[in-house]
């Protein structure tokens, strides 16, 4: 049986009976037993999944009505809840807790017939962009596993690379969708603030961040969006999509269009061969009637010690509630006064996350705000003013989404300023609320590289149908596992 299908295809397949759900979630299930021991993108598999698709392979033979994923089997990261389910957050501190309740997206997609064929493996907290974090042990870059496979969406990015699963859903606070998507050659789509409801994505930095499909194909990315887009009663930060369908007009193409490349994007720190990788891109986007030039936006060379300050703050508060009292793992309180139970709790974090928790308890702090967060904001409000400006004169921006290429496992491990600046192309999209998008684009060495664009808050459309022309200047070889 071919796993290697396109979420769209896979749907057609099963609604016209060619294909059966149940077969293919077992050959499945059976691929992430055979690879994932190696691979580990997986913290737990759906032990139901196939009952589950034997139902709808059923319901279509007795034609009744089936939901538009026909089956499909998709893989969410570990912090969106899954009633009954665990969600750990790749995380000692959560890892028995079992969800009391489904997020807005799962919600959704059991609406449709998807089936969650299991829980991806991430940083912890979505804390990283390596996949490293994890408390329970590093994912491997399914086209060389000494590699990461990026982060902090890791699992999502290698399941779906690896065929594990046709979709994923990951989350996006400053790159975490995109970054592991770039790394592993998939499609890894951060929306507009908004687009997607947050209900039951455990926060990290909630001002800024999204929940984000990873997909073979950006038609495939489009396809999840007419799932889980919307308004949604639960996240009041949620936008009224008015029911948008985004593959309607998806090969429209890029005619006339004019787009922008940001220039701090593409300067100090970038790896030669990422260069030259964009600018080939660019060069196709012309041939396919864009018009390209520099654009610059100062704020951003700001952005990621502005990112690091406002999601540590927002972490700080979100992560105060894992006190072992509401959530946790269990030791008793007898012979503790409140902080040292507590401190002695919170141990059980891992390095990264107590990293976090300590800025984000410093930089807002009396004394410190006005250096520190407020700064941040500042520089925030500033690029977002940069960037609107920007979109007064060009439809779309352009950067890699990596300035580097995939690093070795442990190579960067103790040296957290310098993970911190692999982010400096894609906090921007999350600070600014801008979609962008990674579609994967070429390769170095057998390590892919990944392009990234930019629109305008709202013009997610816009933004999949420039995303699908430039992946159709492309020919990717298949990943060697
Ligand atoms: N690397 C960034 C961080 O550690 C991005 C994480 C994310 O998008 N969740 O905060």
């Amino acid at each position: 049986m071919n796993l290697k299908i396109s979420a769209l295809e896979f749907a057609q397949q099963v609604q016209s009976g060619n294909l059966s759900a149940e077969e293919f979630v077992a050959e499945t299930i059976q691929r992430i037993q055979k690879i994932d021991d190696n691979l580990h993108a997986f913290l737990s598999v759906n032990d139901d999944a196939i009952n589950q698709a034997r139902t709808i392979d059923k319901k279509i033979k007795s034609g009744d009505k089936v939901g538009a994923c026909f089956g499909m089997p998709i893989s969410i990261k570990d912090n969106m809840c899954i009633k009954n389910s665990k969600t750990t957050c790749a995380s000692k501190m959560l890892e028995n807790f079992v969800a009391p309740y489904d997020a807005t997206v799962i919600t959704k997609l059991k609406q449709q017939d998807a089936i969650f064929i299991g829980k991806v493996n991430m940083d912890e907290f979505a804390m990283g962009l390596s996949t490293e974090f994890s408390a329970f042990g590093p994912s491997k870059n399914p086209w060389n596993t000494d590699y990461v496979p990026g982060g902090s969406s890791g699992g999502s990015a290698v399941s779906v690379s690896a065929f594990e699963c046709v979709a994923s859903l990951g989350s996006d606070t400053g790159g975490s969708v995109r970054n592991p998507a770039s790394f592993c050659s998939v499609v890894g789509y951060k929306p507009t603030y908004g687009l997607i409801s947050r209900y039951g994505l455990i926060s990290y930095a909630n001002s800024i961040e999204q929940i984000g499909p990873l997909t073979r194909t950006v038609k495939d990315t489009a396809f999840m969006l007419n799932m889980i887009a919307g308004l949604d009663s639960n996240d009041n930060t949620t936008i009224d999509n008015k029911n948008e369908d985004y593959l309607s007009g998806i090969d429209s193409g890029i005619e006339g269009k004019k787009i922008g490349i940001i220039t701090e994007m593409i300067g100090e720190g970038i790896d030669p061969t990422v260069l030259s990788a964009t600018k080939d891109a660019i060069s196709k986007l012309e041939g396919l009637g864009a018009t390209c030039e520099e654009v610059s936006l100062g704020m951003v060379k700001y952005s990621v010690a502005a990112y690091y300050t406002i999601t540590a703050t927002e972490a700080g508060s979100n992560l105060a509630r894992y006190d072992n009292l509401r959530y946790g793992y269990e030791f008793p309180v007898e012979g503790y006064e409140f902080n040292s139970y507590i401190s002695k709790s919170r141990q059980k974090f891992g390095p990264e996350v107590k990293r976090r928790m300590i800025i984000g308890g410093f930089v807002p702090s009396a004394g410190h705000a006005g250096k520190y967060f407020l700064k941040a904001m500042k520089v925030k409000s500033k690029l977002t003013k940069e960037i609107n400006e920007a979109f007064k004169k060009f439809d779309l921006l352009i950067a890699p989404t990596v300035p580097i290429l995939p690093f070795k496992i442990g190579e960067k491990i103790d040296d957290p300023v310098s993970l911190f600046l692999v982010d400096i192309n894609t906090v921007t999209a999350n600070l600014t609320g801008k979609p962008a998008i990674s579609v994967p684009y070429t390769m170095s060495n057998g390590l892919p590289i990944g392009i990234q664009l930019f629109a305008n808050s709202n013009q997610d459309k816009l933004l999949l149908q420039a995303a699908h022309a430039l992946e159709s200047t492309v020919k990717l070889p298949e990943v060697p596992i």
